[in-house]
């Protein structure tokens, strides 16, 4: 089991220029804290690397990397109200998605199968040529390009349990057959994407799972969605590698969002991808997103990494999905194009 992080990832601050931003430094602090008054579970620790241009360049055009560059460079500023970098923040993001990618690396060379990935600024809304969502590159999307253009993969899973929709994973990825991206969040909030017919476009039609759940939903929700819906699409798929965008604002203590998930939701989650993972043999790599109560992130990032390492057992939920006769009418959507 492989932890990668860097200090560096610290030191980017929107609270800089955006007043009281929810994404801050604490965040990795409290995970690191908690991490550590645990043994870090018997992780390896290693550092991340910065991504090379190369890597960054299978998701995001030159020009959106020079100019979050020159952005930093020139001691940094607001990119809309909610995304921010200053002078620090090059360097993280480049962590950030070194994070992602060096994981990635570890795990298809064998050296692993499982992986947590702890960088910030978070990815999965940055668009490949717009930041947005406190997010400045795809971390997750650039890992998931990379296995696929560099490191022999043919097929990757995404699952996203960020209570937000990967609107920038989803928007990569959209015409293409080769990564499956599914995405469970609540429905209207923040960014309005993720509608339950957005199913992909092109040859990507049917390789987009959205799946938006309503404000106050719970555990029995998310679970039976995720073992119902997310992973009967996905072994379908025999995907080699799997990604989860592994937000933690669905918690019911997040002030962003209004789910209301346990810190043992993300555990039972995480089993029941680990366990599908080991059926189909393929390692697993979980990228930090959101969560923004720091005990709940905390609890909830070693919680999933416990259930990643082998704790715990996968509990069946509901027999069939919940939110159901919509849920159940989209996997019969997605069998009809599979
Ligand atoms: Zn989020």
């Amino acid at each position: 089991m492989l932890f990668f992080s860097h200090p560096a990832c610290l030191e980017h601050d929107p609270r800089e220029g955006l007043y009281g931003h929810p994404e801050q430094p604490g965040r990795l602090r409290a995970i690191e804290a908690a991490l550590a008054a645990r043994g870090w579970l018997g992780w390896e620790r290693r550092e991340a690397p910065t991504a090379s241009e190369g890597e960054l360049a299978m998701v995001h055009p030159r020009e959106h990397v020079e100019a979050i560059r020159e952005l930093c460079r020139s001691g940094g500023g607001a990119i809309d109200g909610d995304t921010y970098a200053g002078a620090a923040s090059y360097e993280a993001a480049l962590r950030s998605a070194g994070a992602a990618c060096a994981l990635t690396r570890a795990l298809l060379a064998g050296e692993a199968r499982v992986g947590f990935a702890a960088g910030r600024p978070p990815g999965h809304h940055a668009d490949p040529s717009r930041a947005m969502g406190f997010c400045l590159f795809d971390n997750v999307a650039v890992a998931a390009a990379l296995a696929i253009e560099e490191l022999g993969v043919e097929r990757v899973f995404v699952v996203d349990w960020d209570v937000h929709h990967g609107n920038g994973t989803a928007e990569i990825f959209r015409r293409r057959d080769d990564v499956l991206f599914a995405s469970i969040h609540q429905g209207g909030i923040f960014p309005g994407t993720g509608a339950l017919g957005d199913a992909g476009s092109g040859p990507g039609e049917g390789f987009t799972i959205n799946l938006p759940v309503p404000a106050g939903s719970e555990e029995d929700v998310w679970l039976s969605l995720l073992e119902h819906v997310v992973l009967p699409a996905a072994a379908e798929f025999e995907p080699q590698l799997v990604l989860i965008s592994a937000g933690f604002d669905a918690h019911r203590d997040d002030p962003l969002a209004g789910c209301r998930l346990e810190t043992s939701s993300f555990a039972q989650m995480a089993c029941q991808v680990r366990d599908a993972a080991a059926g189909w043999g393929a390692p697993v790599g979980a990228v930090l997103e959101g969560g923004y109560d720091l005990e709940a992130l905390a609890d909830s990032v070693v919680a999933t990494m416990a259930a990643l390492g082998g704790e715990g057992e996968t509990v069946s939920s509901a027999p069939e999905p919940l939110v159901t006769s919509r849920a159940a009418s989209h996997v019969s959507h997605y069998w009809s194009l599979a």
